[in-house]
């Protein structure tokens, strides 16, 4: 289960004199489990595209990782019953 929030770009952070400055907001995933709301951990698509970079996630937890196998698990299931 993903959980969706709003995010603000991280170029936010940013003065706004720079040219870089952008305060886009836009839904994404909440893969940081970010604490603050809006979020400004990642940057927007837009700023992406730009070349900003987002820092690679964290690791799956194991909950995420059992669920993952259970997916695939019966992803197969199914594959095999055809
Ligand atoms: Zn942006």
């Amino acid at each position: 289960m993903v959980d969706y929030c709003i995010h603000i770009c991280k170029n936010s952070r940013l003065p706004e004199t720079d040219p870089n400055y952008c305060d886009k907001v836009f839904i994404e995933e909440d893969r940081e489990n970010a604490q603050d709301y809006p979020s400004s951990q990642i940057y927007c698509p837009e700023c992406v595209k730009k070349g900003f970079k987002n820092k690679h996630r964290k690791k799956l937890t194991e909950e995420q990782r059992k669920e993952i196998g259970k997916r695939l698990r019966q992803a197969r299931k199914q594959k095999n019953g055809l």
